[in-house]
């Protein structure tokens, strides 16, 4: 067990990968790109199982009992949201990586992986950062009918949302997005293990609101008090678009009164 740059002994599971992947992927984890890679590398592998469950589900009612809303999307409809995806990585988020790039060099990896303590208290600060962040962004997009329409309004082209609808997003709401999920670990000094772990549960947390499911397994139903929105608030979101705001969690739709769990009491 080492001690890390704080002085605190590093959990032993994650020095052992951290080792690993310095000594045999540093190049690949240093480049600039590696954070749009492994996001958009979660995006895929998130929403692949999904795709099957929604063109073949209706046969498996084990799984069809769990559906939100009876309607499926099409093979066209998940081609569209893919390309969309693609499209603004392409145009946005790659040049808008080469210039921070230019802007800021690589820094050289720590040697210690983070304590547990650090690693699970960074994932879960980033995660409420993030969620005040976007929670704010949101609101504000929704209240101002310019910035609605010019910005946020193509991701509410699917009433009924779907996995590969989580990045069906205009270009400018991706890169706020991107921007936020590279800057707030840097602001709570969180080790890069950290961070690529809060990037990942961030976009999976992003799908599991869109796949139109309410399923046993999934976050809003194993973390207790209702602290986790998930798909149901969030397909309640894309149906009355003035409640439930707030992307991961619930506290902040609950004190600022635009929460809503039933259809028929949302504004
Ligand atoms: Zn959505
Ligand atoms: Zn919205």
């Amino acid at each position: 067990m080492m001690k890390n740059f704080t002085g605190h002994h590093s959990n032993a599971i994650l020095q052992v990968l951290w080792d690993y992947v310095r000594l045999h992927h540093e190049s690949t984890v240093t480049a600039p790109v590696f954070p749009v890679l492994l996001a958009f590398s979660g995006y895929l592998a998130f929403c692949i199982p999904f795709t099957l469950v929604d063109l073949v589900g209706h046969r498996l009612p084990l799984v069809n009992q769990y559906k939100i809303r009876k309607s499926r999307p099409s093979v066209q409809m998940m081609g569209q949201c893919l390309w969309q995806a693609v499209f603004n990585h392409l145009v946005y988020v790659l040049p808008a990586v080469g210039i921070n790039w230019l802007w800021r060099p690589p820094a050289p990896l720590p040697a210690t992986a983070p304590t547990s303590a650090q690693f699970l208290s960074g994932v879960v600060s980033c995660l409420l950062v993030f969620d005040f962040q976007y929670y704010v962004w949101h609101r504000l997009h929704h209240g101002n009918r310019w910035l609605y329409k010019a910005v946020h309004s193509i991701h509410h082209d699917y009433m009924l949302p779907f996995s590969w609808a989580s990045q069906y997003l205009g270009g400018w709401e991706l890169l706020t997005l991107g921007f936020w999920s590279n800057t707030t670990p840097l602001l709570l000094k969180c080790h890069p293990l950290t961070t690529w772990a809060f990037m990942l549960l961030s976009v999976w947390m992003s799908v599991e609101d869109h796949i139109g499911y309410n399923l046993p397994c999934s976050l809003h139903n194993i973390v207790p008090w209702g602290l986790c929105g998930g798909a149901l608030a969030h397909d309640l979101h894309h149906q009355q678009p003035n409640t439930n705001f707030a992307p991961f969690f619930t506290h902040l739709d609950r004190v600022f009164g635009t929460a809503c769990t039933v259809p028929a009491n949302c504004k």
